[in-house]
């Protein structure tokens, strides 16, 4: 799932792994989860997401090819939300894939000006991910409606940060989507709207490019 900050990836991720029974691989997700548990990432990696940079390369491609490994992501599939964000990210990840590659990119769009209000009201449940605004918060205070887990705000929603990976964005993820186009193929989507509608829109689009790729599988 590629789209900028805040056109509604991990929202739509956390549906589409619903929906479809998939393992949702966010690096995001990941990141945090590893820095909560204390796991040592290396030098002033907390100090590079919390003011919104991107890591090296190396170091996500690793972590995402030791998930790629386990057997969930082997069966029907998966979703991945925040990964690959550099041309080099993609490259890595077409190896780790071979013979096979991703079935698609889905570009989820939305203009800046939404985004920044959109991030701004943004909450996350520190645990599973799931996306609340501050203007439609989880039922229970705080508390994630999906899996109980603690609902914050992120350290990078502050507005220097989220300036610093829009720039981030258009410099080096931008650039994947013409990168898709050449190499596998990019579904661009609206990402303006309620959820529902959003969500309603990616399945869709997914079903009949799933539609389209068994018929010819059968032919
Ligand atoms: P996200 O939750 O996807 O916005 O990711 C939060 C932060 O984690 C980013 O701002 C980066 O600091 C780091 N990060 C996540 N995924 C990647 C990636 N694919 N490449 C480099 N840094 C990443």
């Amino acid at each position: 799932m590629l789209g900028k900050q805040g056109a509604g990836k991990g929202t739509q991720c956390v549906r589409l792994s619903h929906h479809y029974v998939i393992p949702h691989i966010s690096t995001g997700d990941m990141l945090r989860a590893a820095l909560k548990a204390g796991r040592s990432l290396g030098n002033k990696v907390g100090d590079a997401i919390a003011s919104g940079e991107l890591l090296a390369d190396e170091l996500v491609v690793s972590m995402v090819a030791e998930r790629l490994e386990q057997d969930d992501t082997r069966r029907r599939g998966f979703v991945l939300d925040g990964f690959p964000r550099t041309i080099e990210q993609a490259k890595a990840l077409r190896s780790l894939l071979a013979p096979a590659d991703v079935d698609m990119a889905v570009n989820l769009t939305i203009p800046t000006a939404q985004v920044l209000k959109r991030l701004a009201g943004r909450r996350v449940c520190a645990d599973c991910g799931a996306n609340y605004h501050v203007t439609a918060l989880p039922k229970v205070d705080w508390t994630c409606d999906v899996c109980g887990g603690e609902v914050v705000q992120r350290e990078d929603d502050t507005e220097d940060a989220i300036r610093r990976r829009l720039g981030l964005y258009e410099r080096e993820t931008a650039p994947l989507i013409a990168w898709y186009e050449e190499h596998s193929r990019v579904m661009s989507i609206s990402g303006v709207g309620s959820q529902d509608t959003v969500g309603a829109r990616v399945i869709r689009a997914v079903d009949s490019y799933l539609r389209r790729r068994d018929r010819s599988v059968r032919k």
